[in-house]
């Protein structure tokens, strides 16, 4: 289906282009700077231009279509998502804690670690979501839709050669999807995946950090980012120990506050059974 936002970048980019047309003209023509109407063309030029920029870069971009980043809701609830995996030792160590604490998760995986560790990758698909982070982990923000489609397909491949399932989620790597991103995935039949709070573990803070970053930041419906690889690394290059040792207490303290754990398309689910109940 279409996007209902599918255009709506375009309005932006009129917006955008006229406004700072109109106030080039006015201004040619001999008419102050700081006239009103210049002010406004300019100002809404601007605004235009920025909305434009930040939603290309943002994790919950929303002007060139959907990015799932949380769910609208106020039960409870929270889906676990780890990227950059497989990787052993620290994806096996998470299947352990996951199994023991009789929760599903959602694991974005890139298709390089996919083929290096294909057993690891299909332990995980057997119990839980699995999601496509590409193959090699490149930026793609300014990618051309075809070096695009081609790391998505890879990845897919990788996934489907490993585990048997394709996946249906894609989130970016490094978070910054722009619109060619977007629409690339949905043509491959996947939904766009963000975030709602994360820990920066990629920089191995410690433990009780990532702990304190992502307890702080969620809430109701809420999709935790935390990492059980690096890039395309392996051990010991790739050193998620810190996470790995996070996890426990992080999952204890949202049961003891209350919280459930949904996969990702379990969260999309309550997300819009919730927004048809409105
Ligand atoms: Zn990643």
């Amino acid at each position: 289906m279409k996007h209902p936002r599918a255009h709506a970048w375009k309005a932006a980019a009129a917006t955008a282009v006229c406004g700072a047309a109109v106030a080039g003209l006015r201004t040619a023509r001999g008419h102050p700077v700081r006239s009103a109407p210049t002010l406004a063309a300019a100002g809404a030029g601007l605004a235009a231009g920025g909305l434009m920029a930040y939603e290309w870069l943002t994790p919950r971009s929303w002007l060139y279509g959907p990015v799932f980043w949380h769910a609208r809701t106020s039960e409870r609830v929270v889906a676990l998502t780890f990227d950059d995996g497989p990787c052993h030792p620290y994806t096996g160590h998470l299947l352990e804690i996951l199994d023991r604490e009789g929760i599903r998760a959602t694991f974005f995986q890139v298709g390089n670690n996919v083929r290096r560790e294909p057993n690891l990758a299909a332990e995980v698909a057997s119990q839980h979501e699995v999601g496509n982070h590409t193959f090699t982990h490149p930026h793609l923000t300014w990618s051309r839709p075809g070096t695009v489609r081609e790391e998505l397909l890879r990845g897919q491949e990788a996934i489907h050669d490993a585990t048997g399932t394709l996946p249906q989620l894609f989130r970016v790597p490094h978070g910054w999807y722009g619109p060619q991103v977007i629409s690339v995935a949905e043509e491959l039949g996947m939904r766009c995946v963000g975030w709602s709070v994360m820990a920066w573990d990629w920089d191995r803070p410690p433990t009780d950090v990532i702990q304190r970053r992502i307890l702080h930041g969620v809430g109701p419906g809420g999709v935790t980012l935390l990492h059980d690889g690096q890039d395309t690394d392996a051990f010991p290059k790739a050193d998620r120990s810190h996470t790995v040792a996070a996890v426990s207490d992080i999952i204890s303290s949202l049961k003891a506050n209350g919280y459930g754990f949904l996969t990702l398309p379990e969260l999309m689910d309550l997300d819009a059974r919730e927004r048809q109940s409105k």
